[in-house]
């Protein structure tokens, strides 16, 4: 593939994270820094979302029971993944990676500002914008990261683990400012010094996210004429063989088929539907049956990728428990403060983004040392679920102390360490191999079922933490225990078909 010129960035040369570029095609820095400023929107205002709708009317909120704000939230962030599959979709038939990341990103800021206007239907409007523009936009701007880098390119991996890093120096960095807008007393004595009402706070915040989505678009609206179109020769990324007729009827399919799947994960809340969760793993097993016997190579291809969206699923299932059961542990049953100072419990949530910025060059490295003789991506998911159940193991003794008292906070340090280590074995390296599995003009497609998987997991993450008792510290051990047990389970699993997935991949393009 070829690579465009494209301008180099302007800043310090000898910084960390211009040398992490060199060696990687021109277009990474752009749409490194393009996702770090949309993920600091999403994570600035998922940071207040939860704490807006509970926080009493009289204090700026909507009042809220937390049950409510829970389903409001579960929902949210699992429609937000899952609308990844028309936005991929859409982008491979109908407008292009590069258009989809605009209008996506437009939608994304456009519903910050709503929020930061203080009305309920502004509210629910934005939530709607930002779930449909993450849409478009998430799987898309991964896609293009994936056209930087020719099917064999060794770099690929390491590209997408400096990608990863931008998430998560936007995922830092948000909620220390969106959280010092909406809640810091400081600010609110500014606001009301200026004239402003201090009880809405929480809006500054909101707007903060719309901010730095603007700012995302300005840096890709400058440099997104120079990115490749994924598997396109032409630069218009489109599946060109087909009619507008055909391609209109495929995409009322699959629109259709993602609004069925949004009510059946809706309706799984509901008492006697719960079973429907059950068709979280079904159905991918059901697809995996189905194309493993189809003789092409595309097919085969489908086939490992549902093998590694199992996997993902139960790795977010358990990973996203930080913001329900763990960020419920460390709020309830750890001690928050160092040498007598307290600070909030939702600065653990800091921690995770840290070690991903920390680790990544590391892994990154190991990556292109390794080149092509590093472990398959079945194989590295294998370990990523290893280190997830071990992080829940550690917990076991930590619930088991909780029983006389808070328990230090390095045990939720260690635990994110843990799961970090097991987030960059799978996460940046399922970016990787979904685009290079993607069978010709549906990669944005693949990407989307991709963050399906993350829905699913989100979902999950919800069920599991809504049992969370502070007052049974004994119960929550065995839980630990348990999921750890089952990570280990599918993780065995995993090394065991580690071959076969392998066999069907290697027919990759
Ligand atoms: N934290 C990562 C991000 O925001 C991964 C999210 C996911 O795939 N579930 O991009």
């Amino acid at each position: 593939m070829t690579i465009p010129a494209y301008p180099s960035p302007k800043s310090d040369r000898s910084s960390l994270l211009v040398r992490s570029f060199s060696g990687h095609p021109p277009g990474l820095p752009s749409l490194f820094f393009t996702e770090l400023w949309e993920r600091f929107s999403y994570y600035g205002m998922r940071a207040l979302l939860t704490l807006f709708m509970v926080a009493a009317i009289a204090d700026g909120g909507l009042g809220l029971s937390t049950a409510d704000a829970g389903r409001i939230y579960g929902n949210y962030t699992m429609a937000v993944y899952m609308l990844a599959i028309p936005g991929g979709f859409i982008a491979d038939r109908i407008l292009g990676a590069r258009r989809a990341v605009m209008l996506g990103g437009t939608l994304i800021a456009l519903g910050h500002y709503a929020l930061a206007v203080p009305m309920i239907e502004t509210f629910y409007l934005g939530l709607v914008l930002i779930a449909l523009g993450t849409g478009l936009f998430k799987p898309n701007i991964s896609a293009l990261v994936g056209a930087l880098y020719g099917r064999d390119d060794a770099r690929r991996e390491a590209g997408f683990s400096i990608f990863y890093m931008g998430i998560n120096i936007g995922g830092f960095l948000a909620p220390i400012v969106t959280g010092f807008l909406a809640q810091s007393a400081w600010f609110k004595s500014w606001l009301e010094s200026a004239g402003f009402d201090p009880t809405q706070s929480w809006h500054w915040g909101f707007a903060a996210a719309g901010v730095g989505m603007t700012i995302a678009m300005i840096i890709f609206a400058r440099h997104a004429h120079g990115l490749p179109e994924p598997d396109s020769q032409d630069q218009d990324g489109l599946a060109s063989d087909e009619t507008p007729g055909q391609i209109l009827r495929s995409t009322a399919a699959m629109l259709a088929g993602t609004l069925v799947l949004l009510c059946l994960v809706l309706a799984s809340d509901i008492e006697g539907l719960t079973w429907l969760r059950w068709l979280f793993v079904a159905l991918p097993i059901a697809g995996i049956i189905y194309a493993v016997r189809l003789p092409s190579d595309d097919a085969k291809r489908m086939a490992a990728i549902g093998v590694l969206f199992i996997a993902a699923m139960i790795f977010w299932a358990i990973f996203e428990q930080a913001g329900t059961t763990i960020a419920l542990f460390a709020d309830q049953l750890t001690r928050t403060d160092i040498g007598g100072i307290p600070f909030p419990s939702a600065w653990f949530q800091s921690i995770n983004p840290v070690f991903v910025i920390v680790l990544t060059p590391f892994f990154a490295a190991l990556w292109m040392r390794w080149g092509v003789k590093q472990p398959s991506p079945a194989v590295k998911f294998a370990f990523g679920l290893v280190f997830l159940a071990t992080s829940f193991l550690l917990m076991v003794p930590a619930a088991t102390l909780a029983v006389s008292g808070r328990v230090s906070p390095l045990w939720l340090v260690g635990l994110f360490f843990l799961q970090t280590v097991g987030e960059l074995l799978i996460s940046p390296v399922g970016l990787s191999t979904m685009t290079r599995l993607a069978p010709l003009r549906t990669t944005g497609l693949v990407l989307g079922l991709w963050f399906l998987a993350a829905a699913f997991g989100n979902k999950l993450a919800g069920v599991l933490g809504s049992g969370f008792s502070s007052s049974d510290p004994a119960a929550l051990a065995t839980s630990f225990l348990t999921q750890a047990g089952l990570v280990a389970v599918a993780a065995g699993l995993l090394f065991l078909a580690a071959p076969w997935v392998k066999k069907l991949s290697v027919s990759a393009r």
